[in-house]
């Protein structure tokens, strides 16, 4: 009753309302000091090692292992022997079972995998925790239903798993790449060793740990850490029979002029410079959402962010007011606190290309714009920036930066907008806002972009196949096309 009486009949108003901060704990992530390679089901100590760190404090984190060409060479025959040894001749419903329980694992542990993910990424916890984890999850869902269906996916083609496939992921979502990669591999039957990016191994390593959970026969997928020169190694493997790769269109050309002849599979999700389109019928305030989303999402380390907006003249000058008084309310900082929007930038290595471009940006012409805002002093941070008056010739325009950085351009026409938009050496997506659907219709079938979002951006689905025209590379990941890559047909 004391109790009762002491409570204050109304909620008190608050003081302020500024954010107050909302970390999330770490306690969850119990690091290792010291990792090696996953090899044949068993942890296989390094001969070399690097330190991973955390981007937005540049705290070490742990020891990994820099994988040799012998390491990957112990890697592939694990994942062979594991091949012929029982998972390829696998009925799918046993193969499905695997994946399911890693499905149900990584939601069972997303909390831990969220938190370790933005610890050594520096994304925010908001997204990896609601976007990450739960996208990586899906996608083991999804291909866990596709093993059993191969006959009635590919009727009268006889599909045939492919083999070992060497998987080579970037950092800008280390978790879901792995998903997008393992699981329509695991799905058609084949084996995998698999490198996650230098700077992001970590959630990769745990993920090792829920392979043992779901008791998944050894060496069917082995992760290899290490840099290009392990990545390098992976693709000249003469045992790999499939590569697939996301990454740099850079590194992407030179894994293609080395398989040229090789016989082996090869697909590439690479870079992007794509268009967001908003016409003057679009609902504005909606529009602003979707191109924040598209270009700061991730601190704008997404091969489809939406990194040229172009803006229908009519409407230019009250679009960008309001771009840039949302672009106030973006909190910059802590990836581990709950309310941050943009997180540290991934790298010291990638905050350098980032600043190159930028200036290259002021000094070829285009206004720049970046709101007030207070930086961590420790850690790798960039402000979100927009840029105005850019020509379609500027680097700006051209180059991916990879970065939280948005070059505004202009159009009057709908012809216009597709000539501009298709005016880039990439292809990989493109978004359009309009309230007409003949529009969006009218628009999809003449831009050159793998994925065209439609009065929304940044949306996906496992059941949705994404990959790219042009330099964005070729085949798809996702859908019933991700299966296709890990087939062989006896047709
Ligand atoms: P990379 O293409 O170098 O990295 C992607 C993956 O490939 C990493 O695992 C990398 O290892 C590995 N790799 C590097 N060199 C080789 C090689 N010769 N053979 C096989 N594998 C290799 O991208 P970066 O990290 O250097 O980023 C550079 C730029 O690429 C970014 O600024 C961005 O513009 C673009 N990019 C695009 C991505 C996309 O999703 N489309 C993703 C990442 C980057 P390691 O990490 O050790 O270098």
């Amino acid at each position: 009753m004391a109790e009762l009486d002491r409570k204050p009949d109304r909620a008190p108003v608050p003081k302020d309302w500024t954010y107050a901060p909302a970390p999330e704990s770490r306690e969850i992530v119990r690091l290792q000091d010291r990792y090696g390679h996953f090899i044949g089901g068993r942890w296989i100590e390094a001969s070399q090692t690097y330190e991973t760190i955390s981007p937005a404090s540049e705290e070490r984190l742990a020891t990994i292992g820099e994988g040799t060409p012998e390491d990957v060479d112990r890697a592939v025959s694990a994942a062979r022997e594991a091949f012929a040894d029982g998972w390829s001749s696998l009925p799918g419903s046993e193969r499905a079972k695997y994946l399911f329980r890693i499905a149900r694992l990584l939601q069972e542990r997303s909390r831990e995998f969220a938190v370790l993910e933005s610890l050594n990424g520096g994304k925010p916890i908001k997204e990896s925790r609601d976007v990450d984890l739960p996208l990586a999850a899906a996608h083991f869902f999804y291909y866990a239903g596709w093993a059993d269906k191969l006959e009635y996916a590919f009727p009268n083609r006889r599909p045939k798993p492919v083999g070992v496939a060497g998987q080579i992921i970037p950092w800008n979502f280390p978790l879901l790449m792995l998903a997008w990669k393992i699981a329509p591999a695991l799905a058609c039957g084949n084996t995998v060793v698999l490198k996650p990016a230098e700077t992001t191994p970590l959630t990769a390593l745990l993920f090792c740990d829920v392979l043992r959970q779901a008791e998944l026969p050894a060496g069917v997928v082995n992760i290899v850490t290490g840099d290009g020169r392990t990545g390098a190694a992976i693709v000249d493997h003469a045992g790999v029979d499939k590569i697939a790769f996301t990454g740099s269109t850079e590194v992407g050309k030179l894994i293609q002029r080395r398989l040229a002849g090789s016989g082996k599979k090869l697909t590439l999700e690479l870079g992007g410079k794509a268009a967001n389109i908003v016409f003057d019928d679009s609902a504005l305030d909606q529009a602003v959402e979707g191109i924040v989303n598209g270009i700061y999402f991730n601190q704008g380390h997404v091969c489809c962010a939406g990194s040229r907006l172009f803006v229908q003249e009519s409407i230019y000058e009250p679009l960008v007011e309001k771009l840039k008084r949302r672009l106030e309310t973006l909190r910059v900082g802590d990836p581990l606190d709950k309310n941050t929007d943009v997180g540290a930038i991934n790298s010291a290595m990638q905050l350098e290309k980032i600043k190159e471009l930028v200036a290259a940006g002021k000094e070829e012409g285009a206004e720049i714009y970046q709101p007030p805002c207070r930086l961590p002093e420790k850690g790798y941070w960039f402000v979100p920036t927009v840029f105005t008056n850019v020509a379609q010739s500027y680097r700006i325009a051209q180059e991916e930066i990879f970065g939280p950085v948005l070059s505004v351009l202009t159009f009057r026409t709908p012809e216009e907008a597709v000539e501009k938009a298709n005016n880039t050496p990439f292809g990989l997506s493109a978004g359009v806002w309009t309230e007409k659907g003949s529009r969006i219709l009218w628009m999809a079938q003449r831009l050159r972009a793998g994925v065209v979002w439609a009065n929304t951006y940044n949306r996906f689905d496992p059941s949705s196949p994404f990959g790219g025209y042009k330099e964005s590379g070729f085949g798809r990941e996702g859908g019933l096309h991700g299966l296709e890559p890990y087939l062989r047909f006896e047709e």
